[in-house]
């Protein structure tokens, strides 16, 4: 697909490579862009977006930027709660404190990041070993999951699993596995169950009523979307190998891969 050089729209030289289309309204020149190839683009992408499931393992190259999950919310100690992925909890602390404010104020995070170890021995002891992924298909074998109890308790059919599940996108949170969603998901409704995905994407699939493995898949027939959140414009794209892309030199755009062989690029106008 490639743009026409229309109203508003950066033309495309005719030396240039095939490039996806970008439709990007702005007033930056010519110079501003880049075209960054699929090879390239994986080198910059981060991980937010990371599909796993029982179909999709946790790459073995995963990594992230991890920090204490007690440094910036309340862990309970009862738990192996460690460390989680830092953009993941500076959006949890922010959920929590206006949970606080709606009253809600104990919230805990009974499951961070999980290593591959540990996912073995939980697997190996659980009781219903559906609701524990199979080792390399655990959410928080990414760092970017959290399940939350309140005050201890499981917060399945409570009010504050309800505040969560109505309020969760507005802090980049998705509920993973809603109950009318299990058949895709391949899980169980799990209430307690968070995953960090950041804006404008839970807004988008909260909106839409899409679980990640169909927001995907909406991306990928798609191939690009636009998508708003807090008076922030922002263009999705979705890529395959062999693509490139046309983007600004300044920092208005972050990519992640999305373990299905595609890399979905997010640029903010
Ligand atoms: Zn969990």
């Amino acid at each position: 697909m490639i743009s026409n050089a229309g109203d508003g729209e950066i033309p495309l030289s005719s030396e240039m490579p095939p490039t996806v289309a970008n439709k990007i309204q702005t007033k930056l020149t010519r110079a501003e862009f880049q075209v960054l190839h699929y090879e390239e683009l994986l080198l910059l992408c981060n991980e937010q977006l990371l599909l796993v499931n029982n179909e999709h393992a946790v790459p073995s190259n995963a990594s992230g930027n991890f920090a204490n999950v007690a440094d910036y919310v309340s862990a309970s100690e009862a738990f192996d709660v460690s460390t989680m992925d830092e953009n993941a909890l500076v959006a949890l602390r922010t959920m929590f404190t206006s949970a606080a404010n709606a009253g809600f104020d104990e919230f805990y995070v009974t499951q961070g990041f999980r290593t591959q170890e540990r996912q073995y021995e939980l697997y190996a002891n659980a009781a219903d070993a559906s609701f524990v992924a199979r080792p390399g298909h655990s959410e928080h074998q990414t760092g970017l999951a959290a399940d939350i109890s309140y005050r201890g308790a499981n917060i399945a059919n409570s009010q504050q699993g309800t505040w969560l599940a109505n309020n969760a996108h507005l802090y980049g949170f998705i509920l993973r596995y809603p109950a009318h969603k299990t058949e895709i998901t391949g899980f169980p409704a799990e209430p307690w169950h968070f995953r960090y995905v950041g804006q404008p994407h839970a807004n988008y699939m909260h909106q839409n009523d899409l679980a990640l493995e169909e927001y995907i898949e909406h991306l990928k027939s798609r191939g690009e979307i636009t998508a708003a959140f807090a008076g922030i414009v922002y263009e999705i794209y979705y890529f395959n190998p062999g693509d490139s892309i046309e983007l600004p030199h300044n920092n208005s755009f972050t990519s992640s891969r999305d373990n299905t062989g595609g890399i979905i690029v997010t640029v903010s106008q």
